[in-house]
């Protein structure tokens, strides 16, 4: 009997021992499974939500700490679609892996910081003092010491979003903070720091956001077309479809005031998509009138690419409006040529196939890629007015210009240069072999009624030189 509650005794010590176990290892597994949660699987830092989690403990424990001293830096990878696409994903895996390495060389004792996005990653730097821009450029020093691949190395470029902590702020506000200066700064500005009227700024972005949706609902959109002319006849051998805004209370709304916004929106390939219908309904109805056949040429832009089937867009524009595709011309940028390389040569290429023109605009401004013109089918190169506008003053740009011609007569385009105004540039252009012209010496973008008038008289004596 006593034997039998001795063992009785062990057998309930053993199962209470194994059940505590248990449940410390479910405990274990619970913490390391949310410890997970809060990493990135590819580079084994902190994720957003972990983030954000480390980022707000640090902030409540900093409260007694005097506005100025810490501050939130996100870094942005530049172009890493294009750096998959150029070099493969496994590369672009190890730019991702890179940044991940710099930001933790450069975090202090006690600073956290994480991959917060794809290409986003966020550091919350205690500054001792330091300026936010000291920690950035070493950032930008350590970085390349962490890429191999020469290459990719040349490709390498990063932009930093830097807000300060005002002592009041969550940690959500203070990285939104951040990444606005991201989503605001220009270019050739590597690092933006909150100021408080980016605030006011993105508050205006959403008003002109919900204008622009507005715009495209109730009309206030118009193409405008401006004449191409063949230097040697003089006569209108095409137009170009430029957008116009009739905003209720701004009155006129140039497009470079709000075709970078609807970029950034997104709401630039609704435009776009409206821009190309409106074009092949207006090319449709010159046609019907017999008027002097012209090509009409439209902006596409990126996003058009990048996020559309922009090759279902044109077919179902052509077919929508019975517009002869012959008669229709895509423009794209030269830079937008180069960003998904694979991607745009396979498009073009489909609506090229179509039967119609691809031309490329603003050519001599951007990379000037060579191996695009190889591989895009472009009919038409478009010369910059950048080159043109100084063409019979500056050498440099006169060269330049002769070379970009022969260029393009070697690759059997036709080469128009954009932005002439004067007289002496045509002659020049003219001697240069250049075939078509825009600019102002012959028209300003002007509405449809107004081409038409000069569609039904395609020459006069001031358009043949
Ligand atoms: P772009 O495609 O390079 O168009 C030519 C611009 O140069 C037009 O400006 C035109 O009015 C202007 N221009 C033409 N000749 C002359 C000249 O002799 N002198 C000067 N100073 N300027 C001249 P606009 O209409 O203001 O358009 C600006 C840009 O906005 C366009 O540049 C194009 O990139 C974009 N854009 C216009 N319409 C659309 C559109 O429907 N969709 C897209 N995605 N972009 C558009
Ligand atoms: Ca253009
Ligand atoms: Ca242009």
């Amino acid at each position: 009997m006593k034997l039998a509650v001795i063992l009785l005794g062990v057998l309930s010590a053993a199962f209470l021992a194994a059940l505590i176990f248990a449940f410390y290892k479910i405990v274990l597994m619970e913490k390391e499974a949310k410890h997970n949660l809060n990493i990135d699987e590819m580079t084994g830092v902190y994720n957003r939500d972990g983030f954000m989690r480390a980022g707000r403990e640090t902030l409540e424990h900093s409260h007694s700490r005097s506005d100025g001293d810490i501050a939130l830096i996100v870094f942005d990878v530049d172009k890493l679609r294009l750096i998959n696409t150029l070099f493969g994903t496994e590369e672009g895996d190890k730019v991702v892996c890179a940044f991940a390495e710099a930001v933790k060389h450069i975090a202090g004792k006690g600073d956290v910081f994480g991959r917060v996005d794809t290409d986003d990653f966020a550091l919350l730097a205690k500054l001792h003092g330091k300026q936010p821009s000291e920690i950035i450029d070493n950032f930008a020093k350590v970085l390349p010491t962490l890429i191999a691949n020469g290459a990719l190395y040349e490709q390498l470029n990063f932009y930093a979003g830097v807000c300060v902590y005002d002592g009041h702020d969550d940690i959500y506000t203070l990285f939104n903070k951040a990444n606005l200066c991201l989503l605001t700064h220009s270019e050739n500005q590597r690092v933006s720091e909150f100021t408080s009227d980016m605030e006011s700024r993105m508050v205006e972005n959403e008003i002109m956001r919900s204008e622009m949706l507005e715009a495209l609902k109730n009309g206030q959109f118009e193409l405008y077309y401006q004449p191409k002319v063949s230097f040697k006849s003089g006569e209108i051998v095409g137009v170009e479809a430029l957008i116009r805004w009739h905003h209720p209370v701004k009155g006129f709304v140039p497009p470079c005031d709000f075709i970078p916004l609807a970029e950034q929106f997104g709401i630039i390939t609704k435009i776009d998509e409206w821009g190309l219908m409106t074009a092949c309904r207006q090319g449709k109805k010159w046609q019907d009138m017999d008027l002097h056949p012209v090509v009409i040429s439209v902006n596409m832009s990126q996003a058009q690419f990048v996020r559309t089937d922009v090759f279902a867009t044109v077919v179902h524009a052509l077919e929508e409006t019975g517009f002869d595709p012959k008669y229709l011309e895509i423009e794209v940028t030269e830079t937008m040529a180069m960003m998904d390389v694979e991607h745009t040569v396979n498009v073009l290429n489909k609506i090229h196939g179509l039967g119609v023109s691809i031309s490329m605009d603003d050519f001599g401004t951007g990379y000037s890629s060579l191996a695009s013109l190889k591989t895009i089918p472009f009919d038409v190169l478009k010369i910059d007015r950048s080159l043109v506008c100084d063409v019979n003053d500056n050498d440099t740009s006169k060269r330049i210009t002769s070379a970009i011609v022969a260029m393009g007569k070697a690759l059997k385009m036709v080469v128009l240069a954009e932005g002439v105004e004067t007289n002496e540039q045509c002659k020049l252009l003219t001697d240069l072999g250049c075939d078509l012209a825009q600019g102002y010496y012959y028209s300003k973008p002007r509405p449809a009624n107004e081409i038409e008038a000069m569609l039904i008289f395609p020459v006069n004596s001031k358009m043949a030189i």
